[in-house]
């Protein structure tokens, strides 16, 4: 006998919002800047999730954009 499915939906502190221009891929973390898509330096998965690196124009360094 089973105790049923458990449902395990992915939760996401974040949510990617579908109302931003394309071109903006989000916002530092920091200093809440715009990051477009075009300061994407890396992306990787790491424990099923995929991370992004982007440089911050303001801070100057790479940051997750949210
Ligand atoms: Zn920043």
């Amino acid at each position: 006998m089973e105790l049923g499915t458990l449902s395990h939906a992915p939760s996401s502190p974040f949510q990617l919002s579908m109302s931003n221009s394309a071109s903006e891929f989000g916002t530092c973390p920091f200093c809440g800047s715009a990051i477009p898509a075009g300061a994407i330096l890396v992306e990787y998965e790491t424990e099923g999730e995929t991370r992004v690196f982007a440089e911050c124009f303001d801070c100057g360094e790479p940051v997750q954009p949210q």
